[in-house]
């Protein structure tokens, strides 16, 4: 096939049986290094597991969730010396303790590698041009790319999200053809350019465009490709694994490619836990297989998606996911960032002028997501009389935005004005379905 390319063709094209050979190997070593983190040596040694000696025994090893590895915090699951350590990343949208995840100089190398792997295989070279636009810092989207960018010889600009002007003129100056974004901002990008009547051909040179961090549909990939006027292409990742770099969609945009060499996935029934059939939808399961700091074990995402049965066109040999279609527990991502309704509910709680009913509606206006709160105010307060409203709706707004670091749109309202709910409480409004 002319138009694939392959950046470790070896890997890429192994055998199907070669591959799962490899990741038996892998497996077991993955099970030895586990023992190392004192989590998983009492889990293991209580279930009486050292070896697997097929793939299909992995049922037999515990899967491990996000409430483990809070519960765990901050060490538990650390499998070498701290000195060996030299990267720690965490996941947003956690209440309580935050999920860490460590990595060794090797992990990182690893990592690099695999992003290097998936710029290649949608024909990023070093002759390319890497605006990356998602957050540096504890998120995985900014430097993960950032050093496999690097790696491929991209001349890599480590701008970061926003300033929408600014990252105009860095894309116009320096000739970007590949941006790494929200799928969210760029459709917003989009619409600045066409305001400030920029032309696509003449004064940009974009040709690629990698997305992902949030759910988003075939239809808005379409939108962003044509208002861009480049290829999109969806990255998959979270920041457990490593963040982006476990599944990465080829050449044909036709599902994401999870790198087997490095993970392992399972799809599952999320009531019952049992491993569902090739095509069917569940929940996506993920098992870590050359990680040194922090092994994983049967790794419960909450993602959807199911694994596509038949072989890519492209030879790759690794599985496909199909695009994620949505998670299985509450927890909301507005705009790239993981957020749980109950840090809503905690903030809340402890402002004293407000009752204990609230309702939070997500909405996408202009391409963006938008967080609403409706909040009622405790009986016996007015809206109309409190004369500090407007200072009170700025310390909830404020007090959210340090516990959330998304901005809301906090509305107070009369006690008892908002609709109650016989039974389990539904105060999460999410009208973006089908974006
Ligand atoms: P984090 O660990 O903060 O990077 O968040 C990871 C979560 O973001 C994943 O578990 C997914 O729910 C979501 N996510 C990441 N990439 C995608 C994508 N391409 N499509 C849909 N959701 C995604
Ligand atoms: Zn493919």
């Amino acid at each position: 096939m002319a138009l694939v390319s392959y950046c470790e063709k070896y890997i890429e094209l192994l055998p199907v049986k070669q591959l799962q050979e490899l990741q038996l190997k892998c497996l077991n070593n993955t099970i030895k290094q586990a023992f190392n983190a004192p989590y998983y040596r009492n889990v293991l040694t209580e279930k009486g597991i050292s070896e697997l000696t097929s793939l299909k025994q992995i049922t037999k090893l515990p899967f491990t969730t996000k409430a483990d590895l809070r519960n765990n915090f901050p060490y538990g699951f650390l499998a070498v010396d701290l000195d060996e350590a030299v990267r720690l990343h965490s996941s947003s949208g956690t209440t309580g303790n935050p999920t860490v995840v460590f990595h060794t100089q090797q992990d990182i190398e690893e990592w690099q590698n695999l992003i290097k792997r998936c710029l290649y295989m949608v024909r990023a070279r070093s002759s390319d041009i890497f605006q990356n636009m998602m957050s540096y810092g504890l998120f995985t989207g900014g430097l993960g790319l950032h050093y496999g960018a690097e790696k491929l010889g991209m001349l890599t600009i480590p701008i970061g999200p926003g300033n929408s002007k600014r990252q105009i003129m860095f894309m116009k100056h320096f000739k970007t053809t590949i941006i790494h974004i929200l799928p969210s901002y760029a459709l917003r990008l989009a619409g600045l350019l066409r305001e400030m009547g920029i032309d696509l051909d003449k004064d940009l040179h974009l040709r690629i465009a990698l997305i992902g961090a949030e759910p988003h549909s075939e239809e808005i990939r379409r939108k962003i490709e044509k208002l861009l006027g480049l290829k999109a292409f969806n990255s998959y990742g979270l920041s457990e694994m490593c963040g982006p770099g476990v599944a990465f969609e080829c050449e044909l945009q036709q599902g994401l490619h999870v790198w087997e060499d490095h993970f392992y996935p399972e799809i599952i029934d999320p009531q019952t836990g049992e491993v569902l059939p090739e095509g069917e939808e569940g929940e996506i399961v993920l098992t870590t297989l050359t990680r040194q700091a922090m092994p994983l074990l049967r790794f419960r995402t909450r993602d959807l998606s199911k694994i596509i049965p038949e072989a890519c066109a492209c030879g790759r040999t690794h599985r496909r996911l199909q695009r994620i279609k949505g998670r299985d527990d509450d927890m909301l991502i507005i705009n790239g960032v993981n957020i749980f309704p109950v840090q809503i509910e905690k903030v809340l709680m402890r402002i004293p002028e407000i009752g204990t009913n609230y309702a939070i509606h997500v909405k996408k206006e202009n391409y963006m997501d938008k967080l609403y709160i409706n909040v009622e105010l405790k009986k016996g307060i007015s809206s109309g009389a409190l004369k500090e409203l407007e200072a009170l709706k700025k310390r909830i707004n404020d007090e959210l935005k340090a516990e959330i670091t998304v901005t809301p749109h906090v509305q107070l309202v009369q006690a008892t004005s908002l609709p109650v709910q016989e039974g389990k409480a539904a105060r999460v409004y999410d009208h973006r379905a089908g974006n």
